[in-house]
């Protein structure tokens, strides 16, 4: 071991007279800092020395704190799914939309709504960001009907019908046991909540003229100039360029319905595309449902871009229109009353099949009986 060479007392009596003995030459001293308490950082107090942290050294440590917490953070996000975080923040949206609906509700007198009650999904949002939401009732059944509400936002009942009509299966499961019942009842909430309301979306555009049906390109563009370009009826730029009708689109793929029931309103009549195979067996059906509602039935075509056509037209689905008479939000609970018992026997009505080949069973008997 070599013995420890006491540096300060060299110090002290100056350095030994060149090549005196042992010669002790100053390159062969420790150098000073050897004897020095050696500097970690954090170590203030050594040695009863007090070492204050340089301004430097301070800055560092906080830029290495920063990136910890900054990397951190990122790790978190890399280990936890990030829907951790996106199901919160979808879940704050939902509460805020309907809070929101609340009170135009209110405002409406529609104060019989309990919005939060029911276990609404959303996967969308519309260009100001209000959730395009459905509801699944009964969500192991082989078939589904579609409801489809507000598709045009000054269409004020059919918001009230459709919402009416989720609480309504909500409240009495036992009428619907093995009836898969899919309600979307706000198609187009950012023309529902401007102000004045308006039936195209917030670009501008009639969502029902908007879907992607095969004879969009041709004809939707040459149809609504042909008809002296109204604002109100405008098919957009391109087909399927709208959040609201890709969701439409969505949810027919997802659930494939059998029956498609769209509320409008005012027109004040039924109107129904769907499988022409089966066409004559449906129209006595309808004849029976009109005949019990005193509502008239009326064949009104469909458009490109248009639900009927979409739907009924192209894949066979039995879509039928509900016109109201108004749009009158203070006839909305009437219009309820008038069409709940029609809307309920279309969810039951008996289908076979799937889209684009199904038909009603026993049409004869199911239209007598009914
Ligand atoms: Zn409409």
């Amino acid at each position: 071991m070599t013995k420890p060479v006491n540096y300060n007392k060299i110090l002290a009596g100056g350095a030994p007279p060149a090549g005196a003995g042992g010669s002790l030459n100053k390159r062969d001293l420790p150098r000073p800092t050897a004897f020095l308490p050696r500097r970690e950082p954090g170590d203030f107090m050594s040695q009863g020395l007090i070492i204050r942290p340089s301004l430097d050294f301070m800055l560092k440590q906080k830029i290495i704190l920063i990136h910890g917490c900054l990397g951190l953070c990122l790790l978190s996000f890399l280990v936890f799914p990030i829907q951790f975080y996106s199901s919160d923040l979808s879940c704050y949206n939902l509460k805020r939309y309907l809070t929101l609906l609340d009170e135009q509700f209110a405002f409406y007198g529609w104060t019989d709504l309990n919005l939060h009650d029911i276990p609404w999904e959303y996967h969308r949002t519309s260009k100001y960001k209000h959730p395009l939401m459905f509801v699944v009732f009964n969500n192991q059944a082989k078939q589904y009907t579609l409801f489809l509400g507000g598709v045009h936002g000054d269409e004020l009942p059919t918001v009230y019908l459709t919402f009416k009509l989720a609480q309504y299966v909500k409240d009495n499961p036992d009428l619907f046991k093995n009836h898969g019942i899919v309600i979307a009842p706000l198609l187009n909430p950012d023309g529902f909540l401007s102000r004045p309301p308006t039936r195209v979306n917030a670009s501008g555009i009639d969502i029902n003229r908007n879907l992607p049906t095969r004879d969009w390109q041709a004809k939707a563009i040459r149809q609504w100039t042909a008809k002296g370009k109204r604002g109100r009826y405008y098919p957009g730029a391109k087909q399927a360029s709208e959040q609201e009708t890709l969701f439409q689109v969505a949810l027919i793929k997802r659930f494939k319905p059998q029956k498609i029931l769209s509320v409008h309103s005012p027109l004040n009549f039924f109107d129904y595309d769907g499988p022409s195979s089966d066409l004559d067996s449906f129209e006595k059906w309808m004849k029976q449902i009109c005949k019990k509602s005193h509502h008239p039935m009326k064949k009104f075509g469909y458009y490109p871009g248009s639900l009927g056509n979409y739907a009924g037209h192209e894949r066979n689905i039995f879509t039928l229109t509900l016109e109201l008479p108004s749009s009158d939000p203070g006839r909305s609970k009437k219009y309820f009353e008038k069409f709940q018992a029609s809307i309920l026997k279309f969810i039951t009505l008996p289908v076979i099949g799937s889209p684009p080949n199904i038909r009603i069973i026993n049409s004869k008997k199911s239209a007598s009986k009914r």
